[in-house]
């Protein structure tokens, strides 16, 4: 099943997509929601974030080559880091260059949707606390990052966390998925799910010892090489087969 939050005439309602549209539900699938008898169609609702998270986890250096290319080892235990729960866009919402930055990066990731609430998961227990999956670009203003170290303030920007456009329940990614970047319709990023160095079911085990995640929560497992500058007017787009397409203008402020 593919879940996505839209608005529509009334508010925000979640939905699971269908082939003839968008099958709108009452409540959420993080509680607890029910179908309604209403399909509406694709150019009907605008798609938002498919959840509003309170927290955003992300695991740096999580692909050998990514680690490579920042001339960096790959660590001996995950490096995590938060970015505010404000910094989440949906799709097609634009990326906005903050002024303090003139060297901003996409970077390509799968996105783990944590469905109840996880604490001290094992990892043979992870997936009892996934809902399901879903596609972000953790947007990176480098020359910051790397001035001083403080990657809260490199990652933290409203707007650097585009999500979505669907959290897709089936999706394992032990078994291999390309994961894409395209700026401009030009591939900069191509990898694999299962060439992460710590695997998910791994990450939740890590981040749960040491916080509590609550429903809606996301992680974002790292990304692979070929991270570079986006611009004012670019159209970046983060693929993950199996879930679907991420595109977000990019505009400076
Ligand atoms: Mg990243």
């Amino acid at each position: 099943m593919k879940i996505v939050r839209v608005r529509n005439d009334e508010g925000i309602v979640y939905g699971a997509v269908e082939p003839e549209g968008i099958r709108l539900y009452k409540g959420s699938p993080l509680f607890e929601w029910e179908s309604t008898e209403t399909v509406a169609p694709f150019d009907s609702v605008q798609l938002l974030s498919p959840v509003f998270p309170t927290k955003v986890l992300a695991v740096g250096r999580n692909y050998v080559e990514h680690a490579s290319e920042m001339g960096v080892e790959t660590p001996d235990s995950p490096v995590i880091f938060l970015k505010p729960a404000t910094s989440v866009i949906g799709p097609g919402a634009a990326i906005v260059l903050p002024p303090d930055s003139v060297n901003v990066h996409h970077e390509a990731e799968l996105a783990v949707v944590i469905g109840s609430v996880a604490r001290n998961v094992r990892a043979e227990d992870a997936t009892s606390v996934i809902l399901g999956y879903t596609i972000a670009n953790d947007i990176t203003a480098r020359d910051l990052q790397r001035l001083d170290g403080q990657w809260t303030r490199g990652k933290g920007f409203d707007t650097f966390c585009p999500l979505g456009p669907a959290i897709e329940t089936e999706f394992d990614p032990l078994e291999g998925a390309d994961i894409l970047c395209r700026v401009n319709g030009e591939i900069r990023q191509s990898g694999q799910t299962t060439d992460m160095v710590f695997g998910v079911a791994e990450l939740v085990e890590y981040v749960t010892r040491i916080m509590t995640l609550l429903p809606g929560d996301v992680i974002l497992t790292g990304t692979p090489s070929g991270v570079g500058p986006i611009v004012d007017g670019d159209v970046v787009e983060v693929e993950v087969g199996g879930i679907g397409v991420l595109t977000n203008p990019v505009v400076r402020a």
